[in-house]
């Protein structure tokens, strides 16, 4: 079934009226006619069944069956600081995680990203939100992760809340299910989560962390890429705390 982010403000009286650029969507790119059964999400946390009932050239209706909570949000909330890397990769890890669960991403620049410059990684962001919408209707999200502005790594791990988890390729003694062991399952909690770039934090930044909090952890004795680290762990932080 089809899936469509649309404002609130769309959804009204039983129906939904979408706005044009999904209209032009389901009209000339999918071709979908009156009869069609689509899902709609409102971004608020709550998904729609919805019969297409009316299609012009650039209008598309919608009538409401059936409201009930997004089945795909995950109850807790994942902050994936993502250090920045090749834009392929980078586009990447946005969209699985975005299937996986992350709510919030917040780009990073380490002393070793491949990527340093701010104002050009911020020229980026309608394109990454873009990529973000499309992988959450995909998924079935209930809200569409939330892209943050790029920061410095000195910057990042003062904003992270909750449980703080560095994914550190060194780390020997302290595993992600240690140190997810005091969080509830099934609750609305906080975890952020940060991974570093393909050359690895450099000590300092490690220092630098655990100083604000965060806990260096260990995802087993084989060294994955970081895409590969961001994708496993997220899944995992899930898997964990979804039961
Ligand atoms: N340059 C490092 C090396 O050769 O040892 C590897 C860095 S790894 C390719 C990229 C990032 O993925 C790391 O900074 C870390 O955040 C994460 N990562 C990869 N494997 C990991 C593991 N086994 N445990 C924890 N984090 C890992």
């Amino acid at each position: 079934m089809h899936r469509f982010f649309v404002p609130p403000a769309c959804i009204q009286s039983g129906q939904v009226v979408f706005p044009p650029e999904t209209a032009h969507q389901i009209i000339h790119v999918l071709r979908l006619r009156s009869g069609e059964r689509l899902c709609v999400l409102d971004n608020l946390g709550n998904q729609y069944a919805v019969d297409l009932v009316e299609t012009g050239q650039k209008t598309a209706v919608g009538k409401i069956l059936e409201q009930q909570p997004a089945q795909g949000e995950p109850l807790l909330h994942l902050a994936l600081y993502l250090c920045l890397a090749q834009r392929e990769k980078f586009e990447w890890m946005l969209q699985k995680c975005t299937e996986t669960g992350a709510a919030t991403f917040i780009p990073v620049i380490s002393s070793r990203s491949l990527v340093q410059n701010v104002a050009e990684t911020n020229k980026k962001t309608n394109r990454w939100e873009k990529i973000i919408q499309e992988a959450a209707e995909q998924s079935g999200r209930g809200r569409i992760p939330e892209l943050k502005p790029a920061a410095s790594l000195a910057q990042a791990v003062l904003q992270g809340q909750g449980k703080k988890i560095m994914l550190w390729e060194q780390e020997r003694s302290t595993t992600l299910r240690q140190a997810l062991s005091g969080v509830p399952a099934n609750h609305s909690a906080e975890i952020a989560l940060l991974v570093g770039p393909e050359g690895g934090f450099s000590e300092e930044e490690v220092q630098l962390s655990r100083k604000s909090g965060w806990q260096p952890v260990s995802l087993g004795p084989r060294i994955l890429r970081m895409e590969t680290a961001a994708i496993v762990a997220t899944a995992l932080v899930i898997y964990e705390l979804e039961k």
